[in-house]
């Protein structure tokens, strides 16, 4: 199958992430079984999805990982010009969900794993294909943990084909969201005494936030590699308050912030977290006994940042021709393997402006340049 028809094949499936990824790695498992590959597919517990890791060359032997995830982001809302899980050419570019992010690549992948099958490989090479990256790096977290307790050898290093244009990354910030329930006592409005208003300890929490984000924007780091070379905090969700003649009893706040690799991925939970306990939450409770506030971390990712001076970063920065590494503006799994012992690197296809967007596309020429650095580095690694 030629490249283009693998892209048509592969956008054809519709794996929003809140669908199954089955027929898509069926898919997948069928052309690598057939390119002679081992394959393992490992569920999630619904039993809707897994994800899949191949092998080409010896068993139980750490290769070269080439990865990347099979979950696109939905469309609903978005005005496509076309059917989003058609490929559709245009102006030198083809159109379709998933076509930057991050579907060519494992298109890409398929190609230049065909053109080494019969080559006698001195290190394998393994393909992983994960579930559930958009909504929290889910899959990638769970095929680690169970090769871990399987006591499974983990690939030596890997390369994510995220969007990149092929420029090279090798760090990115971590990830935490946060939410804050704050149980006031309700009342008629014209009685503050009465009652304990749950919207005005929100009010002090948003706005320590907001000095949270400026104290964290006097730390730089990393200057060359980030747009925003700082810890950024966001203030996300409030919900709160029914009449305007009711004390609220209730007000629900989340928020998220995203740490700079190198810091303490907990430094601003942390202070928040001693700010309602020394100081707001005791506020509260003076006006009525029958109050709290609850901080609760509902998910974090840490910051990736691949280790110096490793062999695959060096080989991507080679093969591309970039004299240095950059971070990348998003999340990525990238940070789950490095964190599980396996160097990666960022680097594929397509430009992540495009992607989670109506009319996502991906240029000929950037589907074109997959196969010659991925032929290059597979020869390097594993030839
Ligand atoms: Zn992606």
């Amino acid at each position: 199958m030629e490249l283009l028809e693998l892209e048509r094949r592969l956008i054809g499936f519709d794996t929003v992430s809140a669908h199954s990824n089955l027929a898509l790695i069926e898919f997948l498992e069928g052309r690598l079984k057939a390119l002679g590959l081992r394959v393992e597919l490992f569920p999630n517990a619904d039993g809707n999805k897994a994800n899949l890791l191949a092998t080409l060359g010896a068993p139980d032997t750490p290769g070269l990982m080439l990865s990347g995830h099979t979950d696109v982001v939905p469309v609903e809302g978005q005005a496509w010009s076309s059917d989003p899980f058609t490929l559709t050419p245009g102006d030198g570019r083809f159109y379709g969900r998933g076509t930057a992010d991050m579907k060519s690549f494992l298109a890409q992948v398929l190609l230049a794993v065909q053109a080494v099958r019969h080559r006698r490989l001195r290190l394998p090479l393994h393909v992983a294909a994960t579930y559930d990256e958009e909504v929290g790096c889910l899959g990638a977290g769970d095929m680690l943990r169970q090769l871990a307790a399987a006591g499974r050898m983990l690939p030596r290093c890997a390369v994510i084909g995220e969007p990149t244009g092929f420029q090279v990354f090798s760090m990115h910030k971590g990830m935490c969201r946060v939410r804050v329930g704050i149980k006031g006592v309700e009342g008629h409005s014209s009685k503050p005494n009465m009652g304990a208003n749950a919207l005005y300890p929100a009010a002090r929490i948003i706005q320590q936030l907001a000095e949270l984000e400026a104290e964290r924007r006097a730390r730089r780091s990393y200057e060359d590699a980030f747009e925003l070379p700082y810890t950024t905090v966001n203030a996300a969700v409030v919900h709160g308050g029914t009449a305007f003649n009711i004390i609220p009893n209730r007000c629900d706040l989340e928020f998220e912030f995203r740490t700079m690799p190198g810091e303490d991925p907990d430094y601003v939970l942390r202070q928040v977290q001693g700010f309602v306990d020394e100081v707001v939450l005791p506020d509260l409770r003076r006006q009525h006994g029958d109050t709290d506030i609850r901080v609760e971390k509902v998910m974090q990712g840490a910051p990736m940042l691949t280790p110096p001076g490793t062999e695959i970063e060096a080989l991507a920065l080679e093969l591309t021709g970039r004299s240095r590494s950059g971070a990348a503006p998003y999340y990525t799994e990238g940070a789950l393997y490095n964190a599980a012992g396996i160097p990666t690197v960022i680097c594929g296809p397509g430009d992540i402006d495009q992607a989670h967007r109506a009319n996502e596309f991906i240029t000929a020429e950037q589907l074109q340049a997959g196969l010659p650095f991925l032929g290059r580095l597979i020869e390097r690694v594993c030839l």
